[in-house]
């Protein structure tokens, strides 16, 4: 006691003495206070402000228990009862929850409400002190945020939903344009002069380019949130599978992966499997043709969380751009040298965050580059 700061006690004292303090204390910080005979168990005083807050005047309630109770939303009364056995058994148990009282004028207030029992010398409980604090305003804040979030989900599901069939649906007709235009260009090969021959070339490329175009959209748009796929996936199968995958440009490029075991984790197989892909043909299409060495590698934390790291070889890039070539359609090289949509990184940044992880990359011109992203272990 005798460590107490001075003007602590000196205000310990002004609250005995003095009844203005404990009213300023009482109506200048709380939205009410109340203080219950725990013998008597019908009996409480009930500060003027308690009234105030839901619209009554304090001079037409009594300082009776049943005044408040018949006020508070039946399920929150059970909760704070519940709370208040417990807290009358176990000291350190707190009393102290949000509940939901009527105003008089037919609203809700939320009320934060918060309570210490007073026990006698033989530790029964005699009295309990109790503190409002209105959190009505923060409340309907927290609901306008939640009824936006919604509304942000839903409409992101909904233009997921139409990138998925717009995508899924221009295959057909852009596969028709696509071997018709082939067709044509062989068929006419003889009778067009250079530059309609040029001009049916350009045609050709553009069509297979938005073949591969709207083939890795409709691959970001199938990364979705659901969890309904989810299983024990070994990253091992998950990266084998995801070279498999690449079969053909492997056997062109000679390419020599090294992979060691990795981890199981809890997650979506297929997406696993497209984000070892698109990692792996990435440090297949970024490199020195005839020497591509590729490693791949991954550990476990203490904590459970898995990294994994996809090395390469290659022509690496300036460390500053690792932010921006995450984002759709950001390409640091140009299509007449390496081919591709750029949407290949935003599908591993979107797989990997539905998986509740990171992914970044280390790299420097010339000097190959990391491509890292950890999950949560099962
Ligand atoms: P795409 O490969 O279709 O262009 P990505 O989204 O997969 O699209 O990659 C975005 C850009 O990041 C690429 O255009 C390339 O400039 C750069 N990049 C990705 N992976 C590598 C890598 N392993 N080495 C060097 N640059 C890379």
């Amino acid at each position: 006691m005798s460590d107490r700061h001075y003007l602590e006690k000196e205000l310990q004292a002004l609250l005995r003495n003095d009844p203005q303090i404990f009213e300023f204390l009482q109506s200048g910080s709380l939205d009410g206070i109340w203080y219950w005979d725990l013998v008597d168990q019908n009996a409480e005083w009930m500060s003027a402000r308690f009234w105030e807050t839901f619209g009554y005047d304090p001079a037409s309630k009594q300082h009776l228990v049943s005044e408040w109770q018949e006020m508070v939303h039946p399920e929150d009364l059970e909760r704070a009862l519940e709370n208040f056995q417990k807290h009358a058994e176990d000291p350190n148990h707190p009393y102290d929850q949000i509940v939901r009282y009527k105003h008089r004028d037919g609203s809700t207030v939320w009320v934060r409400c918060r309570g210490l029992i007073i026990r006698d010398a033989a530790g029964n409980p005699s009295r309990m002190l109790g503190a409002h604090t209105n959190v009505t305003e923060l409340k309907k804040v927290e609901e306008e945020l939640r009824q936006a979030n919604e509304a942000l989900r839903r409409s992101n599901e909904e233009l997921e939903e139409l990138t998925y069939i717009a995508s899924h649906d221009l295959q057909e007709p852009l596969r028709v344009v696509a071997s018709f235009t082939e067709l044509l260009s062989e068929r006419c090969e003889n009778e067009l002069d250079e530059t309609a021959t040029k001009y049916m070339n350009y045609i050709v490329d553009g069509t297979h380019r938005m073949q591969g175009l709207v083939r890795d959209i409709l691959q970001l748009s199938r990364v979705s949130r659901r969890r309904e796929a989810w299983q024990d996936v070994d990253l091992t199968a998950a990266c084998e599978c995801g070279l498999g995958r690449l079969e053909e440009v492997v056997k062109e490029s000679g390419v020599a992966v090294a992979l060691t075991s990795l981890p199981i984790v809890k997650g979506d197989r297929s997406q696993l499997e497209t984000l070892f892909e698109n990692l792996l043909s990435n440090a297949i299409k970024y490199s020195h043709p005839g020497d591509v060495k590729i490693e791949v590698s991954g550990e476990t934390d203490p904590d459970g969380t898995v990294t994994v790291h996809v090395k390469d070889n290659g022509i690496g890039f300036e460390q500053h751009y690792s932010d921006r070539i995450f984002r759709i359609f950001q390409r640091l090289h140009g299509r007449s040298e390496y081919s591709g949509s750029g949407i290949g990184l935003a599908i591993v940044k979107k797989v990997v965050e539905h998986h509740g992880g990171d992914v970044w990359c280390k790299s420097a011109p010339g000097e190959g580059s990391t491509f890292s992203f950890s999950i949560r272990e099962t």
